[in-house]
């Protein structure tokens, strides 16, 4: 997996490209073959396009939906390979989100590592009661969330390796 150095602007896009004139040009990962798709679904934007651009540069191609409805929507048209569910959400919050993909059987099987702001245990229970398989906080931190991300695509997939 192709990783670059931390993160040190606040400018360039979701897409993970460089901002003009810093460095030269990356290929743009998100449209090489075989790829892992995460599918981030969060309605605040700079966290969105923030934790979107990191994530890019870690490796993945990255899909973006503002709350839960056009979430579920985009996880059933996209398959991604991994959902991480904000929980904080307008139209359709992402306990229900949650729910209703673990209730489908053409999203039950993709794992979702819910996000929230409290680091409250009451809220990693109700976000694994509701079908998460894995909880973290925001802030994100980077390192912590990419492990969380490689231990669920990896462990049913390379069991056999
Ligand atoms: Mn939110």
């Amino acid at each position: 997996m192709h990783r670059q150095g931390p993160d040190k602007t606040s400018t360039g896009d979701a897409a993970g490209r460089e901002p003009a004139g810093s460095q030269p040009a990356h290929p743009r990962p998100e449209r090489v073959a075989g790829m892992q798709r995460i599918l981030l679904v969060e309605d605040n934007e700079l966290n969105r396009d923030m934790l979107g651009r990191r994530l890019a540069r870690r490796g993945y191609e990255i899909l973006v939906a503002a709350d839960g409805h056009s979430g579920l929507a985009l996880a059933v048209e996209a398959s991604p390979h991994l959902i991480i569910m904000d929980m904080g959400l307008p139209v359709m919050d992402g306990w229900e989100a949650t729910r209703r993909l673990k209730a489908d059987v053409r999203t039950r099987h993709i794992p979702v590592i819910g996000l929230s702001a409290h680091a409250l245990d009451g809220d990693r229970c109700r976000a694994l009661e509701c079908g998460c398989d894995d909880y973290d906080t925001k802030p994100v931190d980077m390192d912590r969330l990419v492990a969380k991300i490689r231990s669920l695509l990896e462990a049913p997939r390379n069991a056999a390796d």
